[in-house]
C-alpha cells in the first residue's frame, strides 16, 4: 500500500455528516487540512465546519465519484454507508478504514461471527431468520435472551428482551420479523469501552478503559479512567488492540464491553470510528480521538493518548430543550466544564445535541461536577 503521508493542505473526505464528522472536521481544520463532507442532508453538523458540503444520496454514483475525485483520502463517521458507495470511492481514492472493516461491522451477525472465529469473548448467539429459528435458539440459549435486528439499529433501537420462550412471537414481531441475532443475556455489572487506534504502519494505541452509564438505552455519562482492576485494564486493552490488528483497521475503533462482577469481559459491539464514549478525550487528553483518526487515516504518526486528569462526559439530549432554551450561561459558570454543541437545529427528544466534559482531581468529582453542570441547564419553572 502507498503509505506516503497525506500532509496538511490536503483534502479529507468524510462520508456521513453528524457530530462525529463535525468534531473530526474541527480537528482536521485545526491542523490545516480541508474537509469535504458527503451525505443526503444539508446544513449538517459536519457540513457547517467543512470547506464543502456535498448533498446527494449515497447511491448516487456520479455524485459519489465526483466527491472522491475532489479529495485525497476518505474516512467515514457513519457506518451505515452502503458498501457499494465505499467501493465506488475506493476505485478513485483510499478509504480508511477500508470497506471490509465497514462490511464486517455493519452487520451484527457478521461482526459477532468474526469475533467468535478469532477467539474474542462474545456471548453465545444464534442467527435468526424465522420464528422457528427463534424458538430453537431460545431452547439452546435459554432465557433471558436479547433479540436484535441484524442490521444496526443503534441506541437500543430494534431490540427486544425475551424473558420466557412463550414471548417468542411477540419479540420477533417487535424487531420487525426480519433477520436478527439472538444473544444469551449477559448479567453484567458495568459497561465499559476502549477507544483504540491503528496507524498505517501498524502502530497501535488506546485511551484505556472508559466506564459508560446508559439511560433509556442511550449513553448518558462516560467516566475515565474507569475504576477497574489492573488485570481488567490489561485484558480490555489487549483485546481491543488485537481486534484492530485482526480486522486490519487503519483508523480508530471503539470496542464496547460488558464487564461482569468476577472481572470477565464480553465484547458487545464494535464501532470502526470515534465513539461517544471517547468525546472526553477532546478536553482531557493530549490527542483527541478525532485528531487520532486524522493522523491514522493520513498516515501520520499517532499522537499521545495521555490523559491530563480524571474526566467525565454527559450527553445533552434534545429532551433538555422541551421546557425552553437551556441556560447556557449557567453551565459556563462551571470553570472546569466544557460545552460542546453540534449545530443541530431541531431538538427532538433523545437526539444527541451536544455534550459536556468536566475535569477534576478524581473521577467521582468529575462525575458530580458534570451532573451538576447539566442540571443547571434546565430552565427554571417560574
Ligand atoms: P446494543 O445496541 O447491542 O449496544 O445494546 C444496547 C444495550 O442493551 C446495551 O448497552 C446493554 O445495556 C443491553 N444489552 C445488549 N445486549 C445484551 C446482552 N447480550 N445481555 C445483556 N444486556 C444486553
Amino acid at each position: 500500500m502507498n503509505s506516503k503521508p497525506i500532509l496538511p493542505g490536503a483534502t479529507i473526505g468524510v462520508l456521513g455528516s453528524g457530530q462525529l464528522g463535525r468534531m473530526f472536521a474541527m480537528a482536521a481544520r485545526r491542523m490545516g487540512y480541508l474537509v469535504h463532507t458527503f451525505s443526503p442532508e444539508t446544513d449538517t453538523p459536519t457540513g457547517q465546519i467543512s470547506d464543502k458540503e456535498i448533498t446527494a444520496a449515497y447511491d448516487d454514483r456520479d455524485a459519489v465519484r465526483e466527491f472522491a475525485r475532489g479529495v485525497d483520502v476518505v474516512t467515514f463517521e457513519f457506518e451505515n454507508v452502503p458498501s457499494s458507495t465505499v467501493e465506488a470511492v475506493a476505485e478513485i481514492v483510499p478509504v480508511r478504514p477500508s470497506g471490509h472493516v465497514l462490511h464486517t461491522t455493519q452487520h451484527r451477525i457478521g461482526e459477532k461471527t468474526f469475533l467468535a472465529s478469532r477467539g474474542f469473548p462474545v456471548t453465545r448467539f444464534r442467527h435468526i431468520r424465522s420464528i422457528e429459528d427463534l424458538r430453537a435458539g431460545l431452547g439452546e440459549l435459554g432465557t433471558p435472551a436479547i433479540l436484535k435486528t441484524a442490521g444496526f439499529g443503534y441506541d437500543g433501537k430494534g431490540q427486544s428482551r425475551i424473558d420466557s420462550s412463550e414471548d417468542a412471537a411477540k419479540a420477533f414481531a417487535a424487531v420487525g420479523s426480519q433477520e436478527a441475532i439472538l444473544e444469551a443475556f449477559v448479567d453484567f455489572e458495568r459497561e465499559v469501552s476502549v477507544v483504540a487506534a491503528r496507524g498505517i504502519a501498524g502502530a497501535v494505541t488506546n485511551y484505556g478503559v472508559i466506564e459508560n452509564r446508559h439511560s433509556r438505552h442511550i449513553l448518558d455519562f462516560s467516566i475515565a479512567p474507569a475504576n477497574v482492576p489492573p488485570e481488567v485494564l490489561l485484558e480490555a486493552t489487549r483485546i481491543s488492540e488485537s481486534i484492530l490488528v485482526e480486522l486490519d483497521v487503519t483508523g480508530v475503533l471503539c470496542v464496547e464491553f460488558f464487564l461482569k462482577s468476577d472481572g470477565t469481559l464480553f465484547v458487545n459491539e464494535l464501532a470502526p470510528r470515534p465513539h461517544n464514549s471517547g468525546h472526553l478525550t477532546i478536553d482531557a487528553c493530549v490527542t483527541s480521538q478525532f485528531e487520532q483518526q486524522l493522523r491514522a487515516v493520513c498516515g501520520l504518526p499517532l499522537g499521545s493518548t495521555e490523559q491530563f486528569s480524571p474526566a467525565a462526559m454527559a450527553n445533552l439530549l434534545g429532551d433538555l430543550w422541551q421546557t425552553g432554551e437551556p441556560r447556557w450561561p449557567s453551565v459556563c459558570a462551571f470553570p472546569n466544564v466544557k460545552l460542546h454543541l453540534y449545530g443541530k437545529h431541531e431538538a427532538r427528544p433523545r437526539r444527541k445535541m451536544g455534550h459536556l466534559t468536566a475535569r477534576a482531581a478524581t473521577t467521582a468529582e468529575a462525575l458530580k461536577l458534570v451532573r451538576a453542570a447539566r442540571e443547571s441547564l434546565t430552565p427554571k419553572v417560574e
